[in-house]
């Protein structure tokens, strides 16, 4: 379809009382059955569900490392203890500054505040909505410990770049790969590119034990992995002969159990097929609508494979209240939304309420309540423009989900009714810019 042709016939759109794009029900399926559940039966019959002792747990991390080739991983009871894992392992401590991108899952910044070191944001790219590497280095002083670059929504960040900036300022870079299963970045494995890659089995993820993650050991190294594995566990030494030995600094206990462990085994074998079909359909969307005026499909970073967790797109829209310049579409964001949802295409209009740095929490500096530490001991600021480019991502994107259990079909009627939608209010008159 041509540009042109769009403007030939302008159906009428359902919120106006036309007939709706969708009139069949979305694909739904199962995500767990009879493999989970045999699985879960063998941890009980153990008659122990605790990781160390029994097999479940060790039987995912196995399955997990051949499926990575990674050598060492530690299972943790959450992605954000996964994250936080990482950082105790990579020594990150009181008062080091951290670099991360203000568009994520608040548990990519709780383990950083936890081990009472400093978050500091950085601007993203306009287009795949990850960091942006001259952001990240402009942002870097000499209390700067670790990048926790954030995988948003199945693409990868673009890897070269910021471990380029890495390397040349000695910094650990932790992948967070929450939203990122089997993503690759230029044939490599998200997560296995960085020192560590942190991983989420939160049930909104792409495969799901209830609540659960996984970190990576990229060093190889035996005595790093050691430090991990221990972080995760009380600092206990469960490899040393002295388990209960002297415990040398604070960790916390994210273990996980043989009944998470043995959801995850399951799991984990449905996993390349859920991330083929997502990116399958990721990549039909950004098909069917990139020639559209005024919105620009989720971009994926150059060399990327992504596992879309979500399609994220942006739109040049007329600005909520009054003047603002001209857009390329007539429609607010909440219009465009609103007459989406009427084609029977579920969507959101836009992501987080705001980026990290605008939470309370950061504004009025109190992670711990009743103190300001450890904000106290960076000059880090958290106000409104600090990060342009990820502000505006939030002010213009819309947010579409991506389900394996979708038919091709129901692709077909999302890209119809988006095509609709922003055919109806595409402005023939504006010479404006694409959306940035
Ligand atoms: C989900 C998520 C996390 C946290 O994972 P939990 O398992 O919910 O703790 C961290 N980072 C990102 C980007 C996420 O999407």
């Amino acid at each position: 379809m041509t540009t042109s042709s769009l403007c030939d016939s302008l159906p009428v759109l359902a919120i106006h009382g036309g007939p709706k794009v969708k009139t069949t029900p979305f694909g739904k399926g199962r995500r767990f059955d009879e493999a989970e559940a045999q699985e879960v039966l063998e941890a009980l019959e153990q008659n122990t569900l605790f990781y160390h002792h029994g097999q479940k747990v060790k039987t995912f991390l196995r399955d997990f490392n051949a499926l990575y080739g990674v050598q060492y991983s530690v299972a943790v009871s959450s992605g954000t203890a996964a994250i936080h894992v990482a950082l105790g392992a990579a020594g990150v401590s009181v008062g080091d500054e951290v670099i991360t991108s203000p568009i994520t899952d608040q548990g990519t910044v709780i383990g950083i505040l936890y081990q009472n070191a400093i978050p500091v944001f950085a601007d993203l790219d306009p287009r795949t909505y990850n960091l942006d590497a001259r952001s990240v280095e402009a942002r870097i002083t000499p209390r700067t410990k670790a990048i926790v670059a954030v995988h948003l929504a199945g693409n990868p960040c673009d890897m070269d770049a910021l471990m380029d900036v890495a390397r040349r300022h000695s910094l650990t870079v932790i992948e967070d790969c929450a939203q990122s299963w089997l993503c690759r970045y230029k044939g490599r494995l998200a997560g296995t590119i960085g020192d560590y890659g942190c991983f989420s089995t939160n049930d909104f993820k792409h495969i799901s034990t209830g609540d659960g993650g996984i970190v990576t050991v990229n060093s190889g190294d035996e005595a790093d992995y050691r430090a991990t594995h221990a972080f995760a566990d009380k600092n206990y030494r469960r490899f040393d002969a002295n388990l209960r030995g002297d415990i040398a600094y604070l960790a916390p206990n994210y273990r996980m159990t043989e009944l998470q462990g043995a959801v995850g085994i399951a799991q984990l074998k449905k996993l390349p097929g859920i991330c083929e079909t997502r990116h399958r359909y990721g990549e039909r969307i950004t098909e069917g609508i990139r020639d559209l005026p005024g919105i620009a499909p989720h971009g994926v970073t150059e060399g990327g494979w992504s596992s879309y967790w979500f399609y994220m797109l942006r739109g040049d829209f007329a600005a909520e209240a009054g003047q603002g310049r001209r857009a390329r579409l007539s429609c607010t964001r909440a219009e465009f939304s609103q007459a989406l949802a009427a084609e029977g295409i579920p969507n959101a209009p836009g992501y987080i309420p705001h980026v990290l740095y605008l939470n309370s929490m950061f504004r009025e500096r109190h992670a711990y309540r009743g103190s300001h530490f450890p904000f106290d001991l960076s000059d880090a600021r958290y106000e409104p423009g600090l990060c342009p480019v990820a502000e505006a991502i939030l002010r213009d994107c819309v947010r579409l989900e991506v389900n394996e259990f979708y038919t091709p079909q129901d692709i077909e009627d999302i890209i119809a009714g988006i095509r609709k939608v922003a055919a109806y209010y595409a402005r023939s008159d504006t010479v404006a810019s694409p959306a940035a």
